[in-house]
């Protein structure tokens, strides 16, 4: 899952963007509304944390901006500011949810929880993922295949979450890296195949069939394995 972070004061970024990313989350920081702007043009978000108050713009024209370029992800806003009238601002200007500061980091992962969870309730409200034998928990952050628990780091988690998100689907290093690293991202480097690799050591080396399977000129697919029974 992507989120991008708009804020200015940059202690306060690096805040979120430090506890967001330990909880699995790839995020991009934008320090003002433009910038917001243009990232949301370029990449897809699954969700934007948005600070009202910005150096070049207000935050509610910013939500106006991105809900007028077509942003469907949810909104949440940020602000200092705690009255009914701002706060009906905020939300009539196309946010999703609103939350005034300062604010308890946790209180805040629970709403981006909730805001991905109503994004996309087909997907989303499914706690579990599966394909094959392979079994992923997405709330207790835990993956069995054929029954067996497989430990994965934050970020195998994230690329496994990806693959199976998309099953049957050759996916592109470039794909890959949008869903699952930051747009800081080298897409020249090898790290993909570095993860994937660690991925299907864990996977799939112990077992019989194999479900990562390579795209050649293209990348990866989790699917069944076709030349195993
Ligand atoms: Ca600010």
């Amino acid at each position: 899952m992507r989120i991008l972070v708009v804020e200015d004061q940059a202690k306060m970024a690096q805040f979120l963007k430090k506890g967001l990313t330990e909880s699995g989350y790839s995020v991009d920081v934008a320090e003002s509304g433009l910038s917001a702007e243009s990232y949301c043009s370029s990449s897809e978000y699954d969700l934007v944390i948005l600070d009202i108050g910005l150096p070049d713009q207000s935050g509610i024209d910013t939500a106006r901006h991105l809900r007028r370029d077509g942003l469907n992800a949810p909104i949440l806003m940020l602000t200092a500011l705690s009255s009914t009238k701002d706060k009906i601002l905020g939300l009539d200007s196309g946010a999703d949810d609103y939350m005034t500061k300062p604010y308890a980091f946790e209180e805040l992962l629970a709403r981006v929880r909730a805001l991905l969870r109503r994004q996309s309730p087909s997907q989303m409200s499914n706690t579990k993922l599966f394909f094959s034998d392979l079994e992923m928990d997405l709330v207790l952050r835990k993956v069995h295949r054929a029954q067996k628990e497989i430990v994965l780091t934050l970020k195998e988690f994230s690329l496994l979450e990806y693959f199976m998100r998309n099953p049957n689907r050759p996916l592109g290093r470039t794909s890959i890296a949008e869903h699952v690293w930051d747009v800081h991202f080298d897409s020249e480097s090898n790290v993909i195949d570095v993860y994937v690799n660690m991925l299907r050591k864990k996977i799939d080396t112990p077992f019989e069939s194999k479900l990562i399977h390579t795209v050649i000129g293209v990348g990866y697919v989790l699917k069944q394995d076709e030349s195993a029974n």
